[in-house]
């Protein structure tokens, strides 16, 4: 637990949140601004910043809560899908690993995930992927 973390706060219930789940490895409570109602967010009992820090043994936990979540707002919400994602330093508001479910809707309005897009130019798709692979392999 570190102090001053909004986020351990809520996992030792000395911040008040609302809690959706709760296993040895990972609590999922609402988000207290959604962007959909039944926003999840889950976050390892482990303070740990992102994803890199995340210890392999804890990638499985918080994955299958996410998965679990995931089901149950499209089965017990009635949304048709979800949104599942992660900020990693930029636009991580909070420095506890907390990955978002959000439901999703055909229709639901959402504008706020719009990215710009770009094109690869002639050869410079192989050029991105060998460099992922020699980094992968490195
Ligand atoms: P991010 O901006 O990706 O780091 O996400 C942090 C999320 O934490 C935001 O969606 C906030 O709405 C949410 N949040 C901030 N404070 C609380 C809180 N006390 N309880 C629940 N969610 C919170």
């Amino acid at each position: 637990m570190e102090k001053d973390c909004l986020f351990c706060g809520i996992i030792a219930g000395t911040t008040p949140a609302t809690i959706v789940l709760e296993t040895d490895d990972v609590v999922g409570f609402l988000d207290v601004r959604p962007v959909f109602k039944g926003h999840t967010l889950l976050v390892p009992r482990e303070h740990v910043v992102t994803l890199s820090d995340l210890p392999e043994p804890l990638i499985v936990p918080l994955f299958s809560t996410a998965q679990r979540v995931a089901d149950a707002i499209t089965s017990g919400l009635g949304a048709q899908g979800t949104f599942v994602a992660m900020n990693n330093v930029v636009s991580q508001s909070v420095a506890h690993l907390h990955v978002h479910v959000v439901p999703r809707t055909k229709g639901d309005g959402l504008r706020g995930f719009f990215w710009p897009r770009t094109k690869y130019a002639d050869g410079e798709a192989e050029e991105y992927a060998a460099k992922l692979r020699a980094a992968l392999d490195g």
